[in-house]
């Protein structure tokens, strides 16, 4: 369990949600601010601050977790479309450091908007970083 950390506590119920799912290490919730109706966040049971600290096995168990939450918010909502979104780190915007899959689902004309700067860049500056990249993995 993270210290003091919120989702631990709704996980293990000493904090209240409205539960969407569990099963032995996924639990999925209703955001309590949510960006749209039906939105939910799915995270695992056990406690990793980000993406890269999810351990292989868990983190497929996490997004097939997911897929299926995605399937029925579709289907309760009758949502057009949905988006997942998954920040890490506070840079990134990520609040709570128990990792966490947002599912929002939308709806035509539902003004939410998620926009990125759409910067022009050289060719070689573009090559440059793919190659530190690669070197990575
Ligand atoms: P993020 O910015 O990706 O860390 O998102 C954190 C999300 O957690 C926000 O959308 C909050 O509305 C949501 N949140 C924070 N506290 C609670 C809570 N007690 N129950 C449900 N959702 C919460
Ligand atoms: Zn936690």
């Amino acid at each position: 369990m993270g210290e003091n950390c919120i989702f631990c506590k709704i996980i293990s119920n000493e904090i209240p949600s409205q539960k969407i799912f569990e099963d032995g290490n996924t639990f999925a919730f209703l955001d309590i601010n949510p960006a749209s109706k039906g939105h939910v966040l799915v995270i695992p049971k056990k406690h990793y601050e980000t993406l890269v600290d999810v351990p292989e096995e868990e983190l497929k168990q996490l997004i097939v977790s997911v897929k299926k939450i995605a399937q029925a918010i579709l289907k309760a909502t009758k949502a057009s479309g949905f988006n997942v979104l998954q920040n890490n780190g506070k840079v990134a915007g990520q609040l709570v450091n128990h990792i966490h899959f947002h599912v929002i689902p939308r709806f035509e004309n539902d003004s939410i908007k998620f926009s990125l700067r759409a910067n022009q860049v050289e060719t070689n500056e573009l090559e440059k970083i793919a190659e530190l990249i690669k070197k990575e993995l």
